[in-house]
């Protein structure tokens, strides 16, 4: 499997109440230091055959001005090689896009747009501490589309302050009438250390409940299916033909490189981590160094964890013919304490080959996950 590259851009126009990623407020002087950096880390890469996909995530990467944007990506494409038809993704935030800009990503090489919403509700928004507000996302899909990507995908969170079921579908029947190739749709969680969390905690606001929040993800997968969408990860779905391929390589644990601030490769084995610093990035990569400040041997056992847990992500599910292969372990016999308990319980299903997650289990998955870790 050929691997893939994700690029970090750790800028946003406002820090959102639910955030932990690594990011700060857009400034323009940052900006060009950071780009610098970044550029000089790709062309340093040493990368040995063509990669299938490239993610410029974040952070907002749409919050780089136009200029900045062209120049990254051009210098990647000057550097890098891609499989023909590789797919390449930016992360885009209502708010921040403009059509010139998405003209000139476009054209650069840039064929998908991840969009990050969340909601379709205006005070789900204001609570989640957003930028925008839906008319602004609706406005922004406008303008995706008009600037000619045709694949592109809404990012959505359920469990939001002030949500319930009614505010759910009408996000969702929203999200749908735009025409996405793609939907994520993910729980939200409560860091630690985030505005968020105060809230909660100091009961300034209220989440649904915990059978309020499983009927939405239940009411997501029916709806989502229904209209013509393929459920093909614990979070997220697909028109046929357009699941996230890069995604996929993480899941598959499939090798990938990672540039930037906090960014993670995953090479021959071995986990790096960059520096989660935005100064430090700056300056080791100035003065010719790495900055990586992390390396992990991934163990034979951790890495059979590992394939586990991502695997059973995959509605799919874990090809037990490949993983005896890959992994030279029988994972029926290995576990066969914990699978039995979960057949058992309905939270998994061996389906020819392939052993998945039931409807329960995907509902579960933590737990299940926790049985073989
Ligand atoms: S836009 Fe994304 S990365 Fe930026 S602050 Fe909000 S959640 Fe965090």
């Amino acid at each position: 499997m050929s691997p893939s590259l994700y690029v970090h851009i750790p800028f946003c126009l406002k820090r959102c109440a639910y955030c932990d990623f690594v990011s700060s407020i857009y400034n323009p002087e940052k900006e060009t230091a950071y780009i610098e950096a970044l550029k000089n880390e790709i062309q340093s890469l040493k990368i040995s055959s063509p990669l299938i996909s490239l993610y410029i995530g974040g952070g907002t990467p749409t919050a780089l001005s136009t200029d900045s944007l062209s120049d990254l990506i051009a210098h990647i494409f000057k550097n890098i090689q891609f499989v023909k038809d590789a797919e390449a993704t930016i992360e885009a935030n209502p708010g921040t896009l403009d059509k010139k800009k998405l003209e000139i990503v476009r054209h650069a090489g840039i064929n998908r747009v991840s969009l990050g919403v969340q909601s379709f509700n205006d005070n789900e928004l204001a609570s989640l501490g957003r930028l925008h507000t839906s008319k602004e996302a609706k406005d922004a899909v406008y303008l995706i589309k008009g600037a000619g990507f045709e694949n592109f995908g809404i990012d959505l969170i359920y469990g939001v302050p002030s949500q319930d079921s009614r505010s759910w579908e009408e996000t969702l029947n929203t999200a749908v009438s735009l025409k996405p190739k793609h939907i994520s749709s993910y729980e939200l969680t409560l860091e630690d250390d985030t505005l968020l969390y105060e809230y909660v905690k100091n009961g300034k606001m209220k989440l649904p409940s915990e059978e309020e929040i499983i009927n939405m993800y239940n009411y997501a997968i029916d709806y989502l299916k229904a209209e013509g969408f393929i459920h093909y990860e614990i979070s997220n779905f697909a028109m046929p033909g357009y699941s996230c391929r890069h995604n996929l390589n993480y899941w598959d644990r499939g090798e990938y490189y990672g540039a930037g601030v906090g960014a993670v490769s995953f090479i021959k084995g071995k986990r790096f981590r960059n520096t989660p610093d935005i100064k430090d990035y700056i300056n080791t990569v100035r003065n010719g160094d790495s900055p990586v400040v992390e390396a992990e041997d991934i163990t034979e056992d951790k890495a059979l964890v590992e394939a586990i847990f991502l695997g059973l992500r995959k509605a799919e599910g874990i090809n037990l013919e490949y993983f005896s292969k890959t992994y030279k372990k029988d994972i029926l016999g290995l576990y066969s304490k914990e699978i039995n308990e979960l057949l058992n319980e309905g939270l998994i299903v061996i389906e020819g080959n392939k052993l998945k997650l039931t409807r329960k289990g995907l509902l579960l998955s933590n737990e299940v996950f926790t049985m073989f870790m």
